[in-house]
C-alpha cells in the first residue's frame, strides 16, 4: 500500500517552490522597510490559547481545530492563526519593553480542519503582520499601505481592499442587541446554523456563505451607522489616511470576519478571481487581545496573507528563472575523477554544477544536460587531461571558448554572471 500525504495538505514541489520563495522573499524585503522584524512561534500550542482568543462560538474554536491529547495529556492545538501565538509569545518574553512600538511578522503553515479544495487546505500558509501599541489612526494606514505595496510587488494587482469598523466594547453591545433582534424578525429564512447561533454570536450571520442567509439579511444593520463618536471618528481618519495616501478602497458594511477579537477597523483584500475563496488576506485592529491574554492593555492591529490563494492567482504568469548552470560530461576514469574534483570546487564557490554519477555515454550526458537546461556545458576526456583544455560551450548560442581547466572557477564566475543576468 502507499502511504500518500494528509487530505487537504499539499507537498510544495520543486518548480512551484521557487514561486513560494519570491512571495516570501518580497514579503521580508517589504516588511522589513516598514520597520517589521520576524518572530517565530512554535507550530502547536496550548488549545486554550485559541479558545480565549479567537472566541468559543467561532468556526475555528467549534468545528476546524486540530487538538488532540499529548501523552501527558494536555490538550494541545496546531496552531488555526498566527496573532494569538505571537501575542502569546509578545506577552511571555515582554517584548513591550523593548519599545512602546512593537513591529512584528511572521510566516509558516496553519491548520484547520476545513472541507478541502481550491484555495481551501487543511494545512495552509500565511503570512502576516502585527503592530502592538498604537491606537492611532495613522498606523491603521501604515499596515493597509504595507500590505498594498504587497501585492503591488508580488505583481498582484486584480485585488480589492475592502474596509469596515466593527466598534468597540462601548458601542458593540448596543448594536449586537439591534442585529439580534432583527434576526429574530427573519429566524425562519435563515439556515439551521445561523438559528442556533444567532443569539451567541449574531454578527457571525453575517458572515454565513449559505445564499438564503445572505438574501435573508440585505438589509441588516449596519456596524458602521451604530458606532460611538471615538470609533466613528477613528474610522473616518483611517479612511481619510487612505485617500491621502492614495489607497484604493470601498467600505464593506456587512464584513464582520471570523474571529471575535477584531474591534474597529477591519478589512480584506478580495479578488474576483478564486471563487468562492475570494479573499486572499484580512486582518483587522484586536485592542483588547492582549490584556485579554494576561498582558499590558495595549493596542494592536495586524492581518494575514494566504500564501496558496496567491500562488493560485500567480498561476504560470512567472516563471522565476534557475540558477545557470554548468554541466560537466566526462568520459573515462581520469576525467571523471577530475570532472568531479572541478564540480565540487566550483559548488563550493556558489557555481551551480552537474555531471553524471552513473558512468553514461557522451551521447546520454549530454541529453540530460539539455534537459536540465544547463546554461553552459563543458567535455573532458583523455585529450582534456593531456592538454589541461577543454572546451567551455555556452548552450544558448552553440558559440564554444577555450578554457584552462586550472582557472574554470574564474572563467565561469564571470559568463554565469552574465547569463545570470540576461535570463
Ligand atoms: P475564508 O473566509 O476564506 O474562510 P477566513 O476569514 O477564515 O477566510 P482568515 O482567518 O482571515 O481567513 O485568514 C486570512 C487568509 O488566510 C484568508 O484571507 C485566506 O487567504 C487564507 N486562508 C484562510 N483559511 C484558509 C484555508 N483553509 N486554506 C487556504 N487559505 C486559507
Ligand atoms: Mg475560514
Amino acid at each position: 500500500m502507499n502511504i500518500t500525504a494528509i487530505k487537504g495538505m499539499n507537498d510544495i514541489l520543486p518548480g512551484e517552490v521557487e514561486t513560494w520563495q519570491f512571495l516570501e522573499q518580497t514579503a521580508r524585503e517589504v516588511f522589513s522597510a516598514f520597520g517589521f522584524s520576524e518572530i517565530r512561534t512554535p507550530v502547536p500550542e496550548k488549545t486554550e490559547l485559541f479558545c480565549r482568543s479567537i472566541g468559543e462560538t467561532t468556526d475555528i474554536v467549534e468545528k476546524e481545530m486540530y487538538t488532540f491529547d499529548d501523552k501527558s495529556n494536555h490538550s494541545m492545538t496546531l496552531r488555526p492563526e498566527g496573532t494569538a501565538p505571537v501575542m502569546r509569545s509578545f506577552i511571555q518574553n515582554r517584548l513591550y519593553n523593548l519599545d512602546s512600538v512593537s513591529k512584528l511578522y511572521y510566516l509558516g503553515p496553519m491548520f484547520r480542519y476545513e472541507r478541502p479544495q481550491k484555495g481551501r487546505y487543511r494545512q495552509f500558509h500565511q503570512i502576516g503582520a502585527e503592530v502592538i501599541g498604537v491606537e492611532d489612526a495613522k498606523i491603521d494606514a501604515q499596515v493597509l499601505v504595507m500590505l498594498w505595496q504587497y501585492f503591488i510587488r508580488i505583481g498582484i494587482e486584480s485585488v480589492s481592499l475592502q474596509v469596515n469598523s466593527l466598534g468597540c466594547p462601548v458601542c458593540r453591545p448596543g448594536y449586537r442587541d439591534r442585529l439580534i433582534g432583527y434576526l429574530e424578525s427573519r429566524l425562519d429564512k435563515l439556515c439551521s446554523e445561523c438559528q442556533r447561533r444567532y443569539l451567541s454570536n449574531p454578527l457571525r450571520v453575517l458572515d454565513c456563505k449559505v445564499e438564503t442567509c445572505k438574501e435573508a439579511t440585505v438589509d441588516a444593520p449596519a456596524v458602521i451607522e451604530h458606532l460611538c463618536t471615538n470609533c466613528g471618528e477613528h474610522f473616518s481618519q483611517v479612511k481619510d489616511y487612505l485617500a491621502r495616501l492614495k489607497i484604493p478602497f470601498v467600505v464593506n458594511a456587512r464584513m464582520v470576519r471570523g474571529l471575535d477579537y477584531y474591534v474597529r477597523t477591519t478589512f480584506e483584500l478580495v479578488t474576483d478571481q478564486l471563487g468562492s475563496q475570494n479573499a486572499v488576506a484580512a486582518g483587522g485592529r484586536y485592542d483588547g487581545l492582549v490584556e485579554s491574554l494576561g498582558g499590558p492593555a495595549l493596542p494592536g492591529i495586524g492581518f494575514a496573507i494566504g500564501l496558496e490563494r496567491l500562488v493560485l492567482m500567480k498561476g504560470e504568469q512567472r516563471a522565476t528563472p534557475g540558477v545557470p548552470m554548468l554541466f560537466i560530461a566526462a568520459m573515462g576514469t581520469e576525467a571523471i575523477d577530475r570532472a568531479f574534483s572541478l564540480m565540487s570546487q566550483l559548488q563550493v564557490n556558489g557555481i551551480r554544477t552537474e555531471m553524471d554519477y552513473q558512468g553514461k555515454s557522451l551521447k546520454a550526458q549530454m541529453r540530460r544536460a539539455n534537459k536540465l537546461n544547463a546554461a553552459f556545458t563543458l567535455i573532458l576526456g583523455a585529450e582534456e587531461m593531456a592538454s589541461g583544455q577543454a572546451q567551455l560551450k555556452n548552450m544558448s548560442n552553440s558559440t564554444q571558448e577555450l578554457v584552462t581547466l586550472d582557472s574554470l572557477a574564474e572563467a565561469l564566475t564571470e559568463k554565469l554572471g552574465e547569463a545570470y543576468t540576461s535570463a
